[in-house]
């Protein structure tokens, strides 16, 4: 794991503290929750939930689960067997990974991709086979025969990250049906990443791939509670898939956590069942702020793709007279006072993702207008 070292967002908001800029730079919100779920996950803790709940997750948060699939996207899942509760998606992607990858296999990822997928592949011994996405039209899409092109033999999975971070690309249906027959056709597994499903601006839906026809048998769909409801510190994810594919990421998961802290479980199963409005609330609140963040920065002379879904902005930085986002990235705080993320660092071809540094406008508009009139300084 060598050359993994310390992880771009822990390098960048540590810089952000030392240099006290405001950090458009670790996709984190400044402000909580809903009220009540909050105050579930303290009533949970007073009224004694503090011993090991079950290995699978408590059951409140696991029908939770299980009802909201089949309420937003008609999928259906048994909670006894076919969802599991993680420490995050970060958990269930890495236990995934390593429950069905071994040495010699390999894994499509599309790049830039979150950078702990490549961890998790490495740790299970497979190899990453990267698809590039390019921009097309104003957003990061693939090239199905690219696509194509990259299945082989030895590929064993798809890692699927839509709504996509870091460029907030949300795959429409025919991009997800053409990974949906790839899938068919080579028999290989779909592992889904939908942490950013609630988070689609301008009517743009979240299709997961698990409804396409064939693909539930195939599918490991992971999503987790920090992105929809502003608790990203709080780490309560989910895995949804058939038995079998569920039982083999839990006999991994058990020897990773073995089980999941108890009070916020029981505080997102209240969430899923009683916020579901404050979500969309949200969502229409994080529209408002890209709009907000993707003017100020035109402003500030980057040429900027509007993202559909996600909290993150693309930003091209050449208008300025840059060429090396992680140059740049490494100069803003004592330039501009801002973090933002260099894009490249989610690539195994750098030289794509030079051009782009990424914002993240989970912020209060107060923040983003700072951080805009520092970036017009430049
Ligand atoms: N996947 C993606 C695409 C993410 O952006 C993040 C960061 N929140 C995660 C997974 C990790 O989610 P969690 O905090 O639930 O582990
Ligand atoms: N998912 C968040 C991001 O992309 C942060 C994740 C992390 O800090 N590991 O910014």
């Amino acid at each position: 794991m060598r050359e993994f070292g310390t992880t771009v967002f822990a390098t960048m908001t540590r810089l952000a503290v030392e240099t006290g800029s405001i950090n458009l730079g670790q996709g984190f919100p400044d402000t909580d929750g809903p009220e009540a779920m909050l105050g579930r996950a303290v009533e949970a803790i007073r009224g004694g939930l503090n011993q090991y709940p079950p290995g699978p997750g408590v059951p409140e948060l696991r029908r939770a689960v299980s009802e909201h699939q089949k309420e937003y996207y008609g999928l259906g899942y048994d909670p006894d067997g076919e969802v599991l509760v993680t420490v995050g998606a970060t958990e269930a992607i890495a236990a995934t990974v390593l429950a069905l990858c071994e040495p010699g296999d390999e894994v499509i990822v599309f790049e830039p991709y979150y950078d702990s997928y490549a961890a998790a592949i490495a740790l299970s011994g497979a190899a990453r086979v990267p698809v590039l996405l390019r921009v097309d039209a104003g957003r990061f899409t693939f090239d199905p025969d690219e696509l194509a092109a990259a299945v082989g033999p030895r590929t064993r999975a798809i890692l699927v990250n839509s709504p996509h971070n870091p460029t907030g690309t949300v795959f429409t249906r025919e991009e997800l049906a053409s990974i949906a027959a790839l899938c068919e056709a080579h028999d290989l597994i779909a592992i889904t990443d939908e942490v950013y499903e609630h988070l689609t601006f301008d009517g743009v839906e979240h299709v997961p791939l698990a409804t396409f026809p064939g693909m539930r048998d195939r599918t490991v769909t992971i999503s987790s509670a920090g992105k929809s409801f502003s608790v990203t510190g709080w780490k309560v994810g989910w895995v949804c898939a058939p038995y079998a594919l569920v039982s083999a990421v839990q006999a991994v998961k058990q020897f990773m956590t073995f089980t999941s802290s108890a009070p916020w479980q029981l505080a997102v199963a209240y969430g899923l069942r009683h916020e579901m409005e404050w979500v969309a609330a949200q969502r229409a609140s994080l529209s408002a702020k890209r709009d907000r963040l993707t003017e100020g920065l035109v402003a500030a002379g980057f040429d900027v793709l509007r993202p559909a879904g996600t909290y993150f902005i693309q930003a091209d930085i050449r208008p300025l007279g840059f060429d090396d986002g992680l140059a740049f990235a490494r100069q803003l705080p004592e330039r501009a006072g801002v973090v933002a993320i260099p894009t490249q660092v989610f690539y195994d071809h750098a030289e794509y993702g030079a051009r782009y540094v990424r914002f993240a406008f989970c912020k209060r508009d107060d923040v983003i207008d700072e951080a805009v009139d520092r970036l017009k300084r430049l």
